[in-house]
């Protein structure tokens, strides 16, 4: 605990919440701690990812043990990183019972970067991994299609709600990134019903951001169970 509290000094890591998962020192700790799979070390090797961000050190553990959490770290701090990787590493394998996780984005660029991350870190492993576009949203029947990572924006996946082109009954990991943007393009309705759809009770809510506004904190509060919540640095800046 005291080589906890070190580590999360040195890298500026605060948090609170009950019984928080130790940071990881390094990325091999993903084997030895959690038994991450080789295609995942080797596409972290690949992309010349050392060791992990001070975010990843922090949130990475608290997702791997089942935790919900609300993160918040600079742009460019490596966070999509931080929710992938335990989200591949917990669904393991690919499979086809209908949509497995849902990453929301604030516009459709941020959701591109983001399904092109994710498919980079899944290399090795045949995630199906998919972009909800305007056309998938109105035309295609998602459950028919094996689907395990479904990354959108709330408008679009509202859209195929709606259209009842989704069923996200047995979502396990439910992402908000960018949730300050997300609230500031006044998009709370929209995530108000994926959040609703994603009606599995053991479902493992996560929000990340770059800043954390009150009304996102309060929001992270209201959906999330005994949440971690982890601060790199500064709250505001
Ligand atoms: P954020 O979402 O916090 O703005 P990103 O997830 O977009 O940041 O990451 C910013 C950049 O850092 C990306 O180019 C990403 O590939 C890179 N990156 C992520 N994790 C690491 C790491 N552990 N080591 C080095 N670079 C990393
Ligand atoms: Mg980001």
């Amino acid at each position: 605990l005291e080589r906890d509290s070190l580590l999360r000094k040195d890298h500026n890591i605060h948090v609170s919440g009950n019984n928080i998962p130790s940071p990881l020192e390094n990325f091999s700790e993903l084997s030895s701690r959690y038994g991450c799979e080789s295609y995942l070390l080797r596409n972290l090797a690949e992309l010349g990812f050392k060791e992990p961000t001070p975010i990843q050190r922090q949130t990475i553990p608290v997702l791997l043990s089942g935790r919900e959490c609300f993160a918040c770290a600079p742009t460019g701090s490596g966070k999509t990183l931080a929710f992938v990787c335990p989200m591949l590493m917990k669904l393991k394998h690919a499979s086809k019972d209908g949509i497995r996780a849902v990453i929301l984005c604030p516009t459709r660029e941020l959701a591109d970067q983001t399904t092109r991350e994710c498919k980079k870190m899944a290399k090795g492993n045949k995630f199906y991994i998919k972009l909800m576009t305007k056309e998938l949203a109105r035309n295609s029947d998602f459950s028919k299609r094996p689907c395990d990572i479904l990354i959108s924006t709330p408008l679009r996946l509202r859209l195929a709600i709606r259209k009842k082109k989704v069923d996200l009954s047995r979502v396990e990991y439910l992402v908000l990134d960018e949730s300050d943007k997300l609230f500031e393009l006044g998009l709370l309705k929209q995530i108000d019903s994926v959040v609703k759809a994603c009606s599995n009770p053991s479902i493992i809510r996560s929000l990340f951001s770059a800043t954390l506004p009150d009304f996102v904190e309060e929001l992270a509060r209201t959906i999330m169970h005994d949440a971690v919540r982890v601060i790199i640095g500064r709250k505001n800046t």
